[in-house]
């Protein structure tokens, strides 16, 4: 059996990972590149493989960078099934949708070119098929496979694969330790491949326990300065869990002035949603507030601004105020709109909260740019810029690296992608030296045999 690296080798987006078998080849994941533009010119390129040929796709979870070429894949020949927990299927249905309109308003505006159509979105929706968690589905006679909770993003998970008695594992992305209303990262089996994620393979997060202290301090912070608090978040999850966060603070411990919170986002408000269709993937603590009827999604001072109208009716709004909107790397979405009018404002705030891939505006923010173009107008910065990295979605490299030993015996080998090269190198050094597992550094369309 052979893999062949496909996407997210020495990077963190474009997640697309192809199994060879004798029988049978499927793909783990089908990502889109993220970088400056929404629709990276790389997505356009042919697949290193033929879609026809792939029977099937399993998919770890709804983020872009994992599912985003799926529709592309559909276009282009793929007939087969897309297997998925169900709260993936529906937000992926959101995801597809969300980014044609993107794409669609690019190519309108800027003449960019467009990957996949509506027509290619509704067929990957009805390829969809939803499976539940710890539940071991057989695909072909000899390929089972299980998802397990990665504590990543709400319905994510990590899949274990069994092909002729060889198992192999694929993270997706490992979540933070302790991250409100997800359950914790499962324990992995006896392996013998693992690929893992290497988002933060170089870098340790801040203690967990103080995130909402964190954010207490820095929103109490921007309030008294009087402007406006940008939160680029990502509408899948960051959105979900700032919100569990200040309604804590604010409904249960009183401690955040009645300033206006704004979800400036019609995906954020759609996933929101599927949040609270299942509540059966809540961990403990989430499940006690909701059985006692607390909607942690809601508070008085929240208003969800759905159409456009609602949304240009914010920067109205004299006084301090929160606008929580996407996208989570300020590279298109309505954040963009709040950025062009506030970043130059001194008494502004932007607060990140996720991964800010290389390329991005949020990155370039986040390493002190002194000017940058939004919509080809320069835009000088001088509001304060705050970083919380106890709010990532990724699980540091102790996470990591604890979670690859999690098993009761560790993968005999592993592989490290999705990771910028430093992450990735140093999480496989790590691994080959905390635990004695031998790791690599696959390339893009290498092929390894396994
Ligand atoms: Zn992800």
């Amino acid at each position: 059996m052979q893999i062949k690296f496909c996407g997210a080798d020495r990077e963190v987006t474009g997640s697309c990972h192809l199994v060879k078998t004798s029988n049978n080849r499927f793909l783990v994941d089908c990502g889109m590149f993220q970088g400056s533009n929404f629709n990276e010119g790389r997505n356009h390129d042919d697949f290193p493989f033929d879609p026809k040929d792939i029977d099937f796709v399993l998919v770890t979870h709804a983020h872009l960078d994992h599912i985003g070429r799926i529709p592309k894949l559909i276009k282009e020949g793929f007939t087969g099934a897309i297997y998925m927990t169900e709260a993936t299927c529906e937000f992926a249905k959101l995801i597809w949708e969300d980014a044609y309109g993107i794409m669609k308003y690019n190519h309108r505006k800027y003449n960019t070119p467009i990957l996949f159509d509506e027509n290619d979105v509704a067929e990957a929706i009805s390829h969809c098929k939803g499976v539940k968690y710890n539940k071991k589905i057989k695909i072909e006679d000899n390929i089972f496979a299980v998802w397990k909770d990665a504590g990543h993003i709400f319905g994510a998970a990590f899949i274990e694969v069994e092909v002729s008695g060889k198992k192999i594992g694929f993270s997706g992305d490992i979540g933070n330790e302790n991250v409100p209303i997800l359950r914790d990262t499962q324990n992995l089996d006896e392996l013998d491949v693992l690929l893992v994620e290497s988002t933060y393979g170089d870098r340790l997060h801040e203690d967990i326990d103080t995130r909402r202290s964190i954010i207490h301090g820095l929103l109490k912070r921007g309030i008294q300065k009087g402007g406006t608090i940008m939160i680029p978040a990502f509408s899948l999850e960051r959105t979900q869990e700032l919100l569990y966060e200040l309604n804590l603070l604010i409904e249960h411990d009183n401690l955040l002035p009645n300033v206006p919170i704004y979800l400036d986002s019609p995906l954020a408000i759609d996933a929101t949603k599927v949040y609270k269709k299942f509540p059966s993937y809540y961990d403990q603590k989430a499940m006690c507030l909701h059985k006692a009827g607390d909607d942690f999604f809601e508070f008085p001072n929240l208003k969800m601004t759905y159409t456009k109208e609602e949304s240009k009716k914010i920067n109205r709004k004299k006084g301090p105020k929160v606008v929580i909107a996407g996208s989570g790397m300020m590279n298109g979405g309505r954040i963009l709109h709040h950025a062009i009018r506030y970043l130059s404002d001194s008494n502004s705030t932007l607060i990140i909260v996720g991964y800010q891939a290389n390329g991005t505006l949020g990155r370039r923010l986040y390493e002190g740019a002194e000017k940058v173009k939004i919509f080809g107008q320069d835009v000088g910065v001088k509001c304060e810029i705050k970083a919380i990295g106890a709010l990532s979605a990724h699980g540091d490299q102790t996470k990591l690296v604890n979670w690859v030993n999690s098993g009761t015996k560790a993968p005999k080998k592993v592989y490290c992608v999705h990771g910028e090269p430093n992450g990735v190198t140093e999480l496989a050094h790590k691994i080959k030296e905390a635990l004695g597992v031998e790791s690599y550094v696959p390339e893009y369309e290498e092929e390894v045999e396994v």
